[in-house]
């Protein structure tokens, strides 16, 4: 049997007052009809990472609504993590390949886990390429199965593209997170855009008394004499740790007295991670005003809560982004946000909501000082941000976009009610727009935008979009 992960479960009440009550009643409705089907979510990690991070919040509520859902991991071994992390690496466009020997420790590994996955579901939801290869090795059953890719896999290595895309054949839907990063030759004819969300009751994002986040933070150390900035994220090339460092001594040059914390995780997944803490330990040794944190140390999420809400600004310097979960976490307690144009950040950020998108270590650096000296330019971003998540990236909404889906691939007697199956959709981000504020007439119909910024690209040329399947 692979491991299941233990969750709770939590009624979709507790969220009124907090998530707006369209999303709130437009999952209810959305999941009626799923009352009592069985589903599963496969990853590799139940810590580390924006993965488990989501399957932790939502599993709880799918259950809440009477979907009986369970999360399960799979098993691996060193070597095979070794694989999959350069895999992982190499689906967002590494040169490096794998070797035949390497693709054989994956698929031996991905036989044993479908050989180990004896339980019968409707739904079967497999997160990432890690347990990717468990449908064309093992048995299909009657289930739906799915394959959610959270990674931008827009521009992939060519050769493990080939391999994996080979293994995704027979999958009845796939979900991404933007368009940009369905490969073209995609062999999934169901294609949905659902980007992810956080759970504003978690820990993690639960509001958090100023005097108890201060209390936290300086009990770890904080200054609260000083400015500070963070950056929240595994140790990872992608995620620039050294390129934050860098941006930090520029701004500091302006702000002697800046602090940074550089907090991060150890995904159990991610082999790569205590190589890069340590370059990131050798590139600060002598600099006390920079902090390093992880929970190995004990920085867990009550901490992260507690940086993301004090600090005078969260940056997010990634090159390449699944989505970066940490920026809607940032945004949501209303801190501004400056962050590398990468992967789904942009998405999160549309119309210039919530703080600046850099392109460079330099101007990353120059848009710290720039805000830090302007408390009232920040403080309005980081309200703008908030709104944006409100309406778009909290857990809700989230469900309900997967519960749509599923009722659409069948395997449940009911049928989806108009209102959810006509729920509009961004025809250019592919998000689902329960509150309308950007709207446009086109070809005698009324298309919804979740932006200006969107509206303003289907403006420029409706068919490239339209011809994608999407809904107005
Ligand atoms: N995270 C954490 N502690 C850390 C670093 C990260 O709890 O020290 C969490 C972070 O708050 C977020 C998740 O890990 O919820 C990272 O998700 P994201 O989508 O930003 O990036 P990923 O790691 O999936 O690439």
């Amino acid at each position: 049997m692979l491991h299941t992960v233990e969750t709770g479960v939590r009624s979709i009440e507790a969220y009124r007052g907090v998530v707006p009550d369209e999303i709130l009643d437009g999952l209810i409705e959305a999941a009626e009809p799923l009352r009592g089907a069985r589903v599963v979510h496969v990853n590799a990690t139940a810590y580390g990472g924006g993965v488990s991070e989501l399957l932790n919040a939502a599993v709880p509520l799918w259950n809440g609504l009477g979907v009986v859902t369970d999360w399960k991991l799979i098993a691996g071994d060193d070597a095979f993590f070794r694989v999959t992390k350069k895999l992982h690496n190499a689906l967002q466009g590494a040169a490096e390949p794998l070797s035949a020997a390497e693709r054989e420790v994956y698929l031996a590994n991905a036989e044993k886990n479908a050989r180990a996955f004896e339980e019968r579901y409707d739904y079967v939801v497999i997160h990432d390429p890690q347990p990717a290869a468990m449908l064309a090795r093992g048995r299909r059953n009657s289930a739906r199965w799915i394959w959610r890719c959270h990674i931008d896999t827009g521009e992939p290595n060519a050769e493990d593209w080939q391999f994996l895309r080979g293994l995704l054949e027979g999958y009845d839907a796939a979900v991404y997170t933007m368009r940009e990063f369905v490969p073209p030759d995609l062999p999934i004819g169901n294609v949905q855009i659902i980007p992810p969300a956080i759970d504003p009751l978690s820990p993690k994002n639960l509001e958090l008394p100023r005097h108890l986040a201060h209390q936290i933070l300086a009990w770890i150390g904080i200054d609260f004499e000083h400015p500070l900035v963070t950056q929240i994220s595994r140790f990872d090339r992608w995620k620039d740790p050294l390129g934050v460092i860098e941006a930090y001594r520029i701004a500091r040059e302006s702000v002697p007295n800046l602090q940074l914390a550089l907090v991060g995780s150890m995904a159990l997944d991610d082999p790569e991670g205590s190589e890069m803490y340590r370059q990131v330990c050798a590139a600060t040794r002598n600099e006390p005003l920079i902090r390093v944190f992880t929970n190995l140390t004990g920085v867990s999420n009550i901490e992260v809560n507690a940086f993301q809400r004090l600090s005078d600004l969260v940056v997010q310097k990634s090159i390449r982004e699944g989505f970066g979960l940490v920026v809607s976490e940032a945004l949501w307690k209303g801190t501004p946000v400056i962050a590398g144009r990468a992967g789904g950040i942009p998405l999160q950020m549309a119309d210039g909501a919530g703080g600046v998108l850099v392109d460079s270590v330099a101007e990353c650096g120059a848009s710290i000082v720039r805000l830090l000296e302007d408390p009232d330019a920040a403080r309005a971003l980081g309200a703008s941000g908030r709104e944006r998540v409100r309406h778009r990236f909290l857990l809700p909404r989230l469900l309900f976009d997967f519960a749509k889906l599923l009722v659409e691939l069948g395997g449940t007697e009911r049928r989806p009610t108009a209102a959810v199956a006509q729920a509009p959709r961004d025809p250019v981000c592919g998000m689902t727009v329960a509150h309308d504020t950007f709207k446009l007439a086109h070809d005698g119909q009324i298309v919804h935008f979740c932006s200006e910024e969107c509206r303003r690209r289907f403006r420029k040329n409706p068919r490239r979009f339209l011809a994608g399947g999407a809904t107005p």
